[in-house]
């Protein structure tokens, strides 16, 4: 096995599209990398479409962990990185988000002497219902070096005494809808093949809420009753849980609901830029709506957020998880005439150059001396 100084692990869709601004600036440099992926998402629509689609080379090492029940995929994949950790001795183990998949690397790293980067760091929704907040808290203690998006998010760290060095760099999601916009609006068909017109774009998933029958009966509840049509590429959790619940062909069925499988990223974006709004419980989603190419307004569907930025620059609002609370802001939403501010609050798409040459040029230095 070649080694190299930086391993970068991830596990599912986010943690791909999140991390590849990091990758592409890497390869663009000649700095050599190992690429680990867990195995927790592995449906092509899910994995590997995005690691195609977004121009990534393939993992060098995929764990393929296929356990579901949380606590034993967090184990397997903690087992899983250990393993790579050893055939690959990297300095530090680069993670993105608050999945398991990211709070197993990151141990595993702990466990082992490496430095863990963790990139998003600092996000907080104080929902402690939440798993992923759990995860996010406990890796940003983990981690030495914090690439927090935004200076909320360092505000977070530094009120926990977190004791890594703590970076403030933007998130490196708004790199990748700038960089694909033009790339999907090229290659992607999918606004010609649904031929819709005005839509609402909704995405739901969060196990607190899809979880939940009474959340996702309201749910399904309030896309039927919303005033335009709602099309919604769901979740694999999402239709397991409408299929339990027996209202899968209701869904189905509904008029004013357009089903979809998960989407491909290219896809996803042109669904974004041209919907009239967004309606999720979706992180990633959150933010993405704020890049210029696509500036849409979203109606957060939880009682909480960890992107607080994104509601106070006016591009977001809480409205629950209640039928009423839903289509009354649906309702004020399409009504309201207030422009959007140019801007997005999560950076200026440059934040996976930044974050690749601190490694390349403060982080990797400095833990070569330290190993000296
Ligand atoms: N996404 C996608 N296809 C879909 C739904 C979402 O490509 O059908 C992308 C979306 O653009 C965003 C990411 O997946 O970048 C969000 O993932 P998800 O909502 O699963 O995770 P979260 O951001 O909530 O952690």
């Amino acid at each position: 096995m070649s080694r190299t100084e930086v391993m970068i692990g991830v596990g599912t869709r986010p943690e791909i599209i999140k991390m590849a601004p990091v990758m592409r600036a890497f390869d663009r440099c000649g700095f050599p990398y190992t690429f680990v992926h867990s195995g927790q998402h592995h449906d092509y629509n899910l994995s590997l479409q995005f690691i195609e689609e977004l121009g990534l080379r393939k993992p060098d090492y995929n764990l393929r962990v296929r356990e579901r029940a949380p606590g034993r995929q967090t184990g397997r994949i903690l087992i899983g990185f250990e393993r790579a950790i050893k055939m690959f001795k990297p300095s530090l183990l680069l993670v993105e988000g608050d999945t398991n998949s990211v709070l197993a690397a990151a141990l595993a790293a702990n466990k082992n002497g490496v430095a863990v980067g963790h990139v998003e760091a600092g996000l907080r929704s104080f929902d402690l219902r939440m798993p992923e907040e759990h995860n996010r808290r406990l890796v940003d203690h983990i981690a030495s070096y914090l690439f927090a998006p935004t200076e909320n998010a360092k505000r977070n760290l530094t009120r926990e005494n977190v004791w890594g060095r703590i970076y403030v760099t933007g998130n490196t999601v708004i790199d990748a809808c700038i960089e694909n916009i033009p790339i999907a609006e090229r290659t992607s068909k999918i606004m010609s093949s649904l031929n819709l017109g005005e839509y609402i774009l909704a995405t739901v998933h969060r196990a607190e809420n899809v979880d939940n029958p009474k959340v996702l009966r309201n749910f399904v509840e309030a896309f039927e009753e919303a005033p335009i049509p709602v099309v919604v590429p769901l979740h694999p959790r999402t239709v397991k849980r409408l299929k339990r619940l027996q209202l899968w062909k209701r869904v189905n069925n509904s008029r004013n609901i357009r089903v979809l499988p998960p989407v491909g990223y290219f896809d996803f974006l042109l669904l974004m830029k041209n919907c009239k709004l967004i309606m999720t419980d979706s992180g990633g989603i959150q933010e993405e709506a704020t890049a210029p190419p696509i500036r849409k307004f979203v109606l957060i569907l939880r009682i909480s957020t960890e992107r607080p930025e994104a509601v106070e620059a006016g591009f977001a609002k809480i409205v629950g998880v209640e039928k009423e609370s839903i289509l009354k802001a649906l309702d004020e939403a399409l009504r309201s005439e207030t422009a959007l501010p140019e801007r997005s609050p999560f950076g200026d798409g440059t934040s996976g150059k930044r974050i690749a040459n601190l490694i390349i040029e403060e982080i990797i230095p400095e833990l070569k001396k330290q190993a000296s």
